[in-house]
Formats: C-alpha cells, sequence, structure tokens
C-alpha cells in the first residue's frame, strides 16, 4: 500500500482491490469500510465488484491456491484425471482447487497457477511430488525449478519475430512525421488489429487524432483470454520494449499523453517484468514527460477483453460491455477519445517505423496485409508458436506443427470456427474464419460432441449475464446440447431449435459474446448433418 502512490479515486478501486489483495492476501471487510471512507463510494460497490471479478475473495485465503485450466486442450491432455488425484491427495489440506477456463499455456498442458504463478511440469508420474510440496507447506519460492518454466520459443519464425529490434529507432522515425503522415504511414502498411476483430487501424488512430478534445488515450489490450490463445504471451514476455514503443507511436500520432496496459489477472507473474521495462523504457527516452504508461491488472474476468468491458474495468466498474456507439476513439476512457489495440497490434507498429510500411504490406494478402503469430495447441508433435504470413493455409500450418490424422480445428478460439478436412484449404487471414490467431487441432481420436460442449460451457460460464439472449441464451445452449446427445430419436428437433437460438443470439445479444457463442454449435450440426450423425 505504501507504494501504492496514485491518489484514491472511485476510478481507481478495482485497483486498490487488487493492491489491498495483495498486501492481506483476501480484502477483509475493514478494507472495504477504509476504501469506502477514502473513495466516497457506497459499500454496494465494493461488494459488487467483488461478486463479478472472480480472483477477488473476501474471504481469508489459503496457505495454497491451485487455479487448473479446464478448456479442451487441458481435458484432453488428461486434466481430469489429475485434477481429480490432486483434490484426493490433497482433501483436508489448506489448499483451495479450482478451474478457470484458461491460463494462456494451453501450449504447456497441464498447467496450473499455483498462487498465481505457472507450474508447468505437472503430470501423473510426479503428481505425488507436487502433492507432497503442498501438504509439507514448502514455500512457493522453494520448490525447485524444475516445477516452473515457460517456453516462448517461436517454432516457425518470420520477419516480425526476428527483426533486429534497435530501440528507439522507430519512434525517432516518427517523431519526424506529422500526425497525418504517421497515420497514413500505418495506413499504407495495411495493419489491422490482431486481438481478433480485425479492424483497420489507421482507421481507428484518424477517429482518435480528428476528436477536438485534448486529453486523449491509449490502452493496450493485453487481456488475451480466448482458450488457447497465448501469443500475447510471447511479446509480453520477449518483445514488450516495441510493444511500449508502438504504444508510444500511437500516442504521438493522435496526441495522447497517457497510455494504460490491461494485462490479465493470469498473467500476474509478468506484472514485474513489464514494470521494469516500463522503467527502462522510461530511460532510454521512448516515455517521458510527454507520454506516460499506467500498468493495470485484471482480476479474472474473460469479458473484459472485450474494448468497451476492458474500458469500464479500467474506470474500476464491472465490466460489462457498453454500447456502440459512441466508439472509444469518440468518446473512451473516462469518456475521452481513446485508441485501443491489441499487444500484437502495437509490437506490429515498432516494425512497421523500424522497417517501413512497405516491408509489411509486401507480406500478406491482397486485403489481409503482413505477417502474425498463431498459438497452436491440441494434437500436433509440436504445439506452440509460430509466424506465417496472412493469408497461409491452414493446411500448411497443419504441416509445420506436426498435426496427424486431424478431425477439426477450432480456428479463432471458441469464438470462432470448427473446420473440418474439406476445408483445411482455408487461409488463415481476416478474410478467413477466426481471426484471433488461436489454432487448437482435433484427431480422429476425439468426439466433436464433448469438443462443442466445452465450448458452451465456457461461454456459459463467461457470459456477464447483462442481456437475456446471451445469459438464458448460454443456458439454453448447453441443454440442448445434452438433449441433443442424450436422446439421438430426437436430434432433428433438437438440431432445429439449436439453430434457432444460435440465430436469436447472434441476431439480438448485446456484445460479441453473446453474438459469436453459438458458433461452435452451428459448426458441429452442420458438420453432422453432412456426415449423417
Ligand atoms: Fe454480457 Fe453476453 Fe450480453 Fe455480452 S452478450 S453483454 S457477455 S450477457
Amino acid at each position: 500500500l505504501q507504494s501504492h502512490s496514485a491518489p484514491f479515486s472511485p476510478q481507481r478501486i478495482l485497483q486498490t482491490l487488487i493492491v489491498l489483495q495483495a498486501f492481506f492476501g483476501y480484502i477483509p471487510p475493514q478494507a472495504q469500510e477504509w476504501l469506502v471512507r477514502k473513495t466516497g463510494t457506497h459499500i454496494a460497490d465494493i461488494r459488487s465488484l467483488l461478486s463479478f471479478y472472480s480472483f477477488l475473495v473476501d474471504t481469508p485465503p489459503p496457505a495454497f491456491h491451485l487455479r487448473f485450466a479446464n478448456n479442451i486442450i487441458e481435458q484432453h491432455a488428461g486434466l481430469d484425471e489429475l485434477h481429480e488425484r490432486v483434490q484426493a491427495e490433497l482433501c483436508g489440506t489448506d489448499c483451495i482447487i479450482e478451474t478457470t477456463s484458461c491460463i494462456g499455456l494451453s501450449d504447456h498442458p497441464l498447467p496450473v497457477l499455483v498462487n498465481g504463478f505457472p507450474v508447468t511440469r505437472l503430470d501423473m508420474n510426479n503428481v505425488h511430488d507436487f502433492c507432497n510440496l503442498i501438504r509439507s507447506k514448502t514455500p512457493l519460492e522453494c520448490w525447485p525449478e524444475s516445477w516452473f518454466g515457460i517456453n516462448n520459443v517461436v517454432r516457425h519464425s518470420g520477419p516480425l519475430t526476428r527483426y533486429q529490434y534497435i530501440p528507439g529507432l522507430g519512434i525517432k522515425n516518427a517523431q519526424g512525421l506529422t500526425r497525418e503522415q504517421i497515420i497514413q504511414q500505418v495506413g499504407d502498411a495495411g495493419l489491422r488489429g490482431l486481438g481478433g476483430a480485425g479492424f483497420p487501424t489507421a482507421f481507428k488512430w484518424h477517429w482518435c487524432e480528428q476528436q477536438p478534445e485534448p486529453i486523449k488515450y491509449i490502452v493496450c489490450n493485453a487481456d488475451e483470454g480466448e482458450p488457447g490463445t497465448f501469443k500475447d504471451r510471447f511479446y509480453l514476455t520477449k518483445q514488450m520494449d516495441r510493444v511500449i514503443e508502438g504504444m508510444a507511436i500511437a500516442a504521438r500520432a493522435v496526441g495522447a499523453r497517457k497510455g494504460y496496459i490491461y494485462l490479465r489477472g493470469e498473467y500476474l507473474y509478468l506484472y514485474q517484468a513489464i514494470q521494469q521495462e516500463l522503467q527502462h523504457a522510461k530511460q532510454i527516452g521512448i516515455l517521458n514527460d510527454l507520454f506516460e504508461i499506467e500498468l493495470h491488472l485484471g482480476a479474472g474476468a474473460y469479458i473484459c477483453g472485450e474494448e468497451s468491458a476492458l474500458i469500464e474495468s479500467l474506470q474500476g466498474k464491472r465490466g460489462i460491455p457498453t454500447s456502440k456507439p459512441p466508439y472509444p476513439g469518440e468518446k473512451g476512457l473516462f469518456g475521452k477519445p481513446t485508441v485501443v489495440n491489441n499487444v500484437e497490434t502495437f509490437a506490429s507498429v515498432t516494425y512497421i517505423f523500424q522497417e517501413g510500411s512497405s516491408a509489411f504490406h509486401s507480406m500478406g494478402t491482397e486485403k489481409s496485409k503482413g505477417s502474425r503469430l498463431h498459438s497452436v495447441s491440441g494434437d500436433c508433435e509440436q504445439p506452440g508458436l509460430y509466424e506465417l504470413p496472412q493469408g497461409t493455409p491452414l493446411s500448411k500450418l497443419l504441416s509445420l506443427c506436426g498435426a496427424k490424422a486431424t478431425q477439426c480445428v477450432q480456428v479463432g478460439g471458441p469464438s470462432g470456427q470448427l473446420l473440418f478436412p474439406d476445408q483445411f484449404d482455408t487461409t488463415l487471414d481476416f478474410e478467413g474464419p477466426g481471426h484471433g490467431g488461436a489454432i487448437m487441432i482435433f484427431d480422429t481420436s476425439r468426439s466433436v460432441m464433448s469438443i462443442t460442449q466445452n465450448f458452451s460451457n465456457f461461454f456459459r460460464h463467461e457470459s456477464c449475464g447483462f442481456c437475456t439472449p446471451c445469459r438464458a441464451g448460454t443456458v439454453a445452449l448447453t441443454h440442448l446440447l445434452e438433449r441433443y446427445t442424450k436422446l439421438p430419436e430426437n436430434r432433428q428437433q433438437t438440431s432445429k431449435d439449436l439453430l434457432e437460438l444460435t440465430e436469436l443470439m447472434n441476431k439480438s445479444s448485446h456484445c460479441g459474446l453473446g453474438k459469436t457463442a453459438g458458433q461452435p454449435v452451428a459448426s458441429m450440426l452442420r458438420w453432422a448433418n453432412d456426415h449423417d450423425r
């Protein structure tokens, strides 16, 4: 708390709660009352945040808190058996064992966060030793190194992951340009958002730059929460300097003096390293009095990856998506014009300003320019990170990562599409399905139905509950899917009901989560109809 020097205000409630939790291990009632007095808010506001953000707790913590990822990749890697064994061995100990959708480590199955730190070497052979460490209350810092370690090796590199970065050169090049020229250069490169939406970056920047407001903000969305996605982990770990420089270039383009990085709570273990990178950027002049960046933490709400929900969360509120328009470029953070881009997009900006827009533009296809990272997980010999030019056929990526007997591939995470072999010539670009860079591979030993059910359960769990089509629709989807599986004699009618429901959710949900929640089900039904299942 001593080092939490920023002034207390209602906008800072969430970050202050996170600091309080780091200090006490939980948020005691006295701390909640103290925060009410400090910020002038109501206790109900604090309680409402505690109920929304799953990582915030108001009861004393156990010695160990385990969070297993339970997305379909981890389930296929044997999560249920391992989870049951851990529960049985640790029964009665001072330990909480939970599951969560994704912790950004699907290339390291089976990972588990222990008190927020990733253990990546757990399997059925060493589970007893793991449980012994917990039973004996061995502090995490005394655990053998061999339990930890994240491999951020890029298995197939490309220009963006292997160019010789020269710190400060990109911003120096931008400083010689007017705002319009900077935005023009981003437009000439053909850069589009790499977080999933694929919106033209120059358009976003131009819209924000044009606003007459003197105060503007730059926000880096580092809340990649889509199951199967971990590419931003690479940039946050290995290329944070380029991300920061890209934000500084964006600030110069639109006239912003303040930026925020919103880091997902599951990446808490990267927090210190990112703070150090921010310090280093100050020392070498990339950040200065004209542009500073503050690092914020999320607290376990997937929906905060949606840009308007992220803005709400940065303002200290529950992460409920807001209606658009107005778009953030016009009225975003604290009601001011705001550019929100994803981690990989900002890293690409730095590449463009160091190497030139034509270097970026020369890669990819007519409509999808550049090169990008893909997070590859599931049934293949080499899961991990692959940089490929836009427009690369999915079949080429499957061959590069050693996928064999592939039955289907989920492109773009659960909100993307499930593709089957006759669709493997689909290209990975903004014209194809799912732009978030997550590729989950399933071989012929997997059940398409259980994949779909896992995705539907994920959406049901992550729906923020604000609008009825999504809140009720995601629950109805899981029930109908169960009926589809258990009552084959009713399949025709259930299939019709499911398709009607997914269409309704798509048309009437408030944000992208509800609109896309039915996509995996629709893909599965198309496949089932084609194969008469
Ligand atoms: Fe919330 Fe779902 Fe509605 Fe989006 S669609 S606002 S996640 S309930």
